[in-house]
């Protein structure tokens, strides 16, 4: 199952983004100001319930651009090749993904591989058509697709010892090869990718990913990702 931590973050990164907004109005640069200057004409009866109220207008007026600042880096371990595909389509995400290159895949075992739930599990629920009829008992299809798995590598290994280069016996392994990443991200373009990868239409692992992504950003930005997840479920969010 993918794993996804926080390797770093911008510190006071609500401090940060409030202080851009702020900067929007001033005639002073607000860097040379204290921030209790900076943050004087808004409401609010202390500097935290201040940057609270001005976090949540800005959101709720769709003023995306001072989220851009603060960048947050994840690690993701163990994401299959299919998730990397739609992860990797945000363009406003930077990334580096593990080499099947230059990474041996021969230690690999069937149990690395991403299993779907369907593969394995009593009850079988589709996206498309809900809970669905299924034929092939869980021992059955673990069964088939272990061996497969089992063979993929034991065949990676046999060609590479015979001389076919890394790069291209890796070619064998399937869309569930597990693979690590480093991304960093912007919070604005982090709130645009959740909003589009947690709901219904997008695929359960990458949905996974999203929330845990999620979780880490409340601790992050706590005002922001929970004011964030707030209208993404009732979805009154405009776009990010
Ligand atoms: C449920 C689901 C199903 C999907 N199915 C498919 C599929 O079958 N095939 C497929 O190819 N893709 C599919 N996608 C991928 C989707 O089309 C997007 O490419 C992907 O989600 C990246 O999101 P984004 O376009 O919002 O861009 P990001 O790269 O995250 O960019 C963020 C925002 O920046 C702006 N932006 C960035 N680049 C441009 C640009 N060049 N021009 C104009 N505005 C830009 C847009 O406002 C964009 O929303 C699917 C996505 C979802 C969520």
């Amino acid at each position: 199952m993918v794993k996804v931590r926080q390797i770093v973050a911008t510190t006071d990164a609500e401090r940060l983004v409030c202080q851009a907004a702020r900067g929007d109005y001033m005639k002073e640069a607000p860097w040379n100001e204290s921030f209790e200057e900076v943050m004087g004409p808004i409401k609010g009866a202390d500097i935290e319930e201040k940057i609270g109220n001005l976090l949540r207008r800005l959101i709720s007026a769709g003023h995306w651009g001072p989220f851009e600042h603060p960048t947050i880096t994840f690690g993701i371990e163990g994401m299959s090749r299919v998730t990397l595909a739609q992860l990797t389509r945000h363009r406003l995400a930077s990334f580096d993904i593990q080499s099947g290159r230059y990474v041996s895949l021969r230690t690999l075992t069937p149990k690395d591989f991403v299993w779907p739930p369907s593969y394995r599990e009593e009850a079988v629920v589709s996206r498309e058509a809900g809970r669905r009829e299924i034929t092939l008992s869980p021992s059955e299809r673990e069964k088939l697709i272990e061996g497969l798995f089992a063979q993929m590598i034991e065949a990676y290994r046999t060609l590479v010892d015979g001389g076919v280069p890394r790069e291209d016996a890796r070619y064998l392994f399937p869309l569930a090869t597990p693979v690590n990443g480093t991304m960093t991200v912007n919070a604005r373009s982090l709130m645009h990718i959740i909003a589009i990868r947690s709901f219904g239409d997008a695929q359960w692992e990458i949905r996974d990913l999203v929330t845990q992504m999620l979780e880490l950003a409340k601790e992050w930005m706590p005002v922001t990702f929970s004011t964030f997840e707030k209208q993404m479920k009732t979805r009154d969010v405009i776009a990010p």
